[in-house]
């Protein structure tokens, strides 16, 4: 048997609770595959008479990232059809989980990505939108204006680029990039 539930335990969204043959799906959860799963961030209520598991969302003060959530986060890498992101700010808090997250490809932006090395690269601190946690994954998204890259480091010397016009240029070695940027880019505004 899987590792034991008990009551009052705290769960996150995808977190395994049990299987379908010991007990019965209740609210705030979900199924997959005969496996149970918590669908909310919240405290799990085990009715071991009824046999029915229940998650009990928790207040919405928490610390992790949720579906809807405004996040910060640094890029980790950039590979040719996503990008991985560490969450540093869920809302207006600082989190010190280590929650990570992707951007497909065709969540960067409103516009088609040909090339995702134009959007984001290693290092960029971008603001980005939870859009799904299905199987545990953060699914975030950079579609809109004030969402995006807010601060770049030049590729060549790593000096931060600035925005000029509609290009990102390095002042220190001139070399010009494109980023998916927000529109307070450089502001200062994380
Ligand atoms: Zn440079």
């Amino acid at each position: 048997m899987s590792k034991e539930r008990q009551s009052g335990q705290f769960v996150v969204p995808g977190q395994k609770l049990g299987v379908i043959e010991e007990f019965i799906a209740n609210q705030g959860t979900y199924v997959e595959d005969g496996v149970i799963y918590s669908k909310n961030v919240g405290h799990v209520l085990m009715d071991l008479v009824n046999k029915k598991v229940s998650v009990y969302p928790a207040a919405r003060n928490y610390n992790v990232p949720y579906v809807g959530a405004t996040v910060v986060g640094d890029v980790t890498g950039v590979q040719s059809s996503m990008v991985n992101v560490r969450i540093t700010k869920v809302g207006s808090r600082f989190i010190s989980g280590h929650f990570s997250g992707i951007i497909h490809i065709s969540d960067v932006s409103f516009n088609y990505t040909d090339n995702i090395f134009d959007a984001y690269r290693a290092g960029d601190l971008v603001r980005a939108k939870v859009i799904s946690d299905k199987n545990q994954i953060y699914h975030l998204s950079t579609k809109g204006e004030n969402l995006g890259v807010l601060l770049a480091y030049c590729s060549h010397c790593g000096a931060i680029l600035a925005l000029r016009q509609n290009e990102l240029k390095c002042e220190e070695c001139g070399h010009v990039e494109r980023r998916k940027i927000a529109q307070d880019y450089g502001k200062g505004t994380i």
